[in-house]
């Protein structure tokens, strides 16, 4: 293999198996601790586009299948691929902000977090991922749900343009006029997408000026009563208004009440995306009509919270350096079913840090929106997410258990899911189930079209 030929092409560095280094990069590359045992061939850590373009010409040449990094974060880990030409996309992290046409044109790498901190002091907003080191690049791919999409919509409908290199090795531009089949499928391919996506051109939002959270915590006992009367209070509530309720570990105030349930709490918690706290606190107090309102062990309401805020909030539901296994499914059975069985799980996990969250769909008749056409499809009244979330390696066998164990448990309110958090890889046809079938097939045939020779990894290329 030419790889010095590589080497000499391009300005970032080219890693194989072989070298030194190559195990300690390998774990790098992934966010989750639970590194899986799959070992690209080449690891090609690109700084520039014109990179990328080189990369793929050279696994044309050498016919090594292509597996692509954005920032890491896909929890099984899609772009290690056993054999393959790896491209790492981590050191690509420019932003430019067009205040004129109210679009920012990142690179892949950059995360949520920086991209708020560039737009927050101008007044200006995008629906980033729920925690501060979420990558925009697969995300986005993924489809993105993010902070306030009842509103805003998922985040890749949101993607004006892309810069895609394809699998001849040529660098095109997608959207509206030119290639506009390719952005159909950006937004939400997922990890199933057919060329490495260089550049996004993004919608940008005026940032709402009272944005506003109220948390309420229950005993875990009350979480299908809770449950049931937030999927009322949710056809009821305006899209702005983003309703989740979490099985989670209780704060420390309430961890003696909490004993019992191995330190669990069910905790309610809304967020408007309004301009005024006047608007925001007279559509939260919604939240005090709740029939058991009176075990409510403690609450947290009307607090003005900037984006930066919810972005940390988030974080500490999904700490750093921890070994996790997620799993995600779309669900119009009631909330009630969902979260009992979410509960009498966690009463029986192996790890009191695990997570479970169900997020409503809120906006009245209108709350599961009809979108634009787009490869993402998949919707319905909630969304159902469960995590294993442990630190031990000897912990691994009994958490893997568990998950799935729950997994399979849930899989009875299931509709669909959502590509970016299930476990494809375990069970592959939940890719397919991530879309219409109308919109699964479409992906297919534009996948033929743009890379008949199958460069790329698909969504069960693990190889
Ligand atoms: C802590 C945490 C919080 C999260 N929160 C949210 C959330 O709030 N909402 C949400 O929707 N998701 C969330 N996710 C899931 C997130 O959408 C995925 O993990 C997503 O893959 C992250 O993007 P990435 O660039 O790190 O992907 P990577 O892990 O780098 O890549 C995953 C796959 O995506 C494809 N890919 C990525 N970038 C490109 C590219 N530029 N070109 C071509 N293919 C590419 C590849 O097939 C790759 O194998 C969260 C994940 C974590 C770990």
């Amino acid at each position: 293999m030419e790889v010095k030929a590589l080497q000499s092409r391009i300005a970032g560095k080219v890693t194989v198996a072989t070298d030194a280094g190559y195990e300690d990069l390998r774990r790098e590359l992934i966010w989750n601790q639970l590194t899986p045992m799959r070992y690209p061939q080449v690891v090609v850590q690109v700084a520039s586009e014109q990179d990328v373009v080189e990369a793929v010409r050279f696994a044309r040449r050498q016919n090594m299948k292509i597996s692509v990094r954005g920032g890491g974060h896909s929890w099984v880990g899609f772009f290690l691929c056993n054999g393959s030409l790896l491209i790492d996309l981590g050191q690509l992290n420019r932003v430019a902000i067009d205040h004129q046409t109210r679009t920012a044109t990142i690179q892949p790498a950059v995360t949520g977090q920086a991209l708020n901190q560039r737009l927050a002091p101008h007044g200006l907003a995008f629906p980033v991922g729920h925690c501060q080191t979420v990558p925009m690049s697969g995300y986005l791919l993924n489809g993105g749900l993010g902070w306030n999409w009842n509103t805003w919509g998922p985040a890749c409908f949101s993607v004006e343009a892309a810069n895609v290199v394809l699998a001849d090795g040529n660098l095109v531009v997608a959207n509206q006029e030119q290639h506009a089949d390719l952005l159909w499928a950006i937004r939400g391919a997922g990890p199933g997408f057919f060329g490495v996506v260089t550049q996004y051109v993004l919608k940008l939002y005026p940032m709402p000026r009272a944005i506003t959270t109220s948390i309420y915590y229950y005993p875990l006992e009350r979480i299908e009563e809770v449950g049931a009367w937030a999927e009322e209070i949710a056809g009821q509530l305006p899209p702005e208004v983003e309703l989740t309720m979490f099985c989670a570990q209780a704060p420390s105030a309430f961890a003696e009440e909490c004993r019992f349930n191995k330190g669990f709490v069910c905790m309610l918690c809304a967020t408007g995306f309004f301009d005024t706290s006047d608007e925001a606190a007279a559509i939260l107090s919604l939240l005090e009509t709740c029939p058991v309102i009176s075990n409510c062990l403690g609450k947290d309401v009307n607090q003005p919270t900037i984006m930066a805020a919810l972005l940390d909030m988030g974080g500490r539901f999904w700490p750093e350096l921890h070994r996790c296994l997620a799993d995600t499914l779309w669900s119009n059975s009631s909330p009630e079913q969902q979260l009992a069985a979410v509960r009498d799980a966690f009463l029986q996990g192996p790890s009191e840090k695990s997570l479970a969250l169900c997020a409503f769909s809120t906006g009245g008749e209108h709350r599961v929106a009809v979108r634009p056409d787009a490869a993402f499809s998949m919707t319905a009244r909630t969304l159902l997410l469960c995590y294993a979330l442990w630190e031990r390696p000897e912990d691994d066998d009994a958490n893997r258990a568990w998950h799935r164990e729950t997994i399979v448990a849930l899989n009875r309110f299931a509709v669909g899911y959502y590509v970016g958090e299930s476990d494809i890889i375990e069970e592959p046809v939940r890719a397919e189930r991530s879309f219409a079938p109308a919109n699964w097939q479409r992906l297919q045939a534009l996948r033929r079209t743009y890379d008949p020779d199958g460069l790329f990894n698909g969504h069960f290329g693990t190889g």
